[in-house]
């Protein structure tokens, strides 16, 4: 699982996270939802490595990683923009994070200029993973394209088989969704959610639609201005919530 444990951040003086626990218990779905700006991405890069806290700690099953790399933690990011390497083949995007785990920093820069490492056997474990990545997302017919070459929900198939090539401990997903249209979106959902049970991965996904946290959650983490307000149910966030602030966001629609 995940642990977040009284993590700050600020930025250019200003506290954008005050404190913030949370813990996504292994196997466990919990959205992320509050107004733009409240701190939900920077929440996000700091549990992923991207960025580092000022104060606290994160912990992925139960390892302190704080001060790891994001290799080293066993997390998988989606992005809303998807972040694909735009020269890389589908099947390239796919193999990134195999391929990252297996190299040394020295080698990391090369690969980016699509320069692949290690044994004939390496690459074939390599090939095989993304094989079945790609099986679980419907993109073996895409694999030598170029991410240019796909549409937005293609390329949303792709983040997501990067995010499982190689089952991490929790999958963190920043509004992975709000690039598709209505109807792709309510089918990538459920994809998601069987994504996320069958690793049984902590998953910790950030939206603005609240239907979506109601509907894919196990629990909705209310976020303001750099606080958790409250932790529950979606039944109990909509019907019992702890704190006018919960209510007025959930109960209005942006
Ligand atoms: P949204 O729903 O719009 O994506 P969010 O909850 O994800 O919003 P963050 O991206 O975490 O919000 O940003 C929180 C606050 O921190 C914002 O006020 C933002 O301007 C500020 N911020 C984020 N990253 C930086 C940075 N690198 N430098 C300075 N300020 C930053
Ligand atoms: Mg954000």
């Amino acid at each position: 699982g995940i642990v977040v444990e009284k993590v700050t951040r600020h930025f250019a003086g200003q506290p954008v996270l005050k404190g913030v626990s949370l813990a996504v218990a292994a196997g466990e779905f919990v959205a992320l939802v509050g107004p733009s700006g409240c701190g939900k991405s920077t929440l996000m890069r700091l549990i992923a490595g991207i960025d580092r806290p000022d104060g606290g700690r994160i912990l992925i099953n139960g390892r302190d990683v704080t001060a790891l790399r994001p290799a080293a933690r066993n997390v998988a990011m989606v992005f809303q923009s998807y972040a694909l390497y735009p020269h890389l083949t589908v099947a390239e995007n796919i193999a990134v994070p195999l391929s990252m785990r297996r190299m040394g920093v020295a080698q990391r820069l090369p690969l980016i200029g699509r320069i692949w490492p290690g044994s004939r056997a390496a690459r074939r474990g390599i090939a095989e993973d993304v094989r079945s990545a790609a099986l679980a997302l419907g993109l073996t017919n895409l694999l030598e394209r170029r991410p240019s070459q796909l549409s937005g929900g293609q390329r949303q198939r792709v983040a997501l088989a990067r995010a499982i090539v190689r089952q991490p401990a929790a999958f963190l997903m920043d509004e992975p969704l709000s690039n598709l249209d209505a109807a792709l979106r309510v089918h990538t959902r459920r994809e998601i959610v069987e994504i996320h049970r069958r690793a049984g991965a902590a998953t910790l996904y950030v939206t603005h639609d609240q239907s979506e946290a109601l509907t894919m959650a196990d629990r909705v983490a209310v976020m303001q201005a750099g606080e958790i307000l409250q932790v529950a149910s979606p039944r109990a966030i909509y019907a019992d919530p702890d704190d006018l602030r919960v209510a007025t966001f959930i109960g209005s629609p942006r």
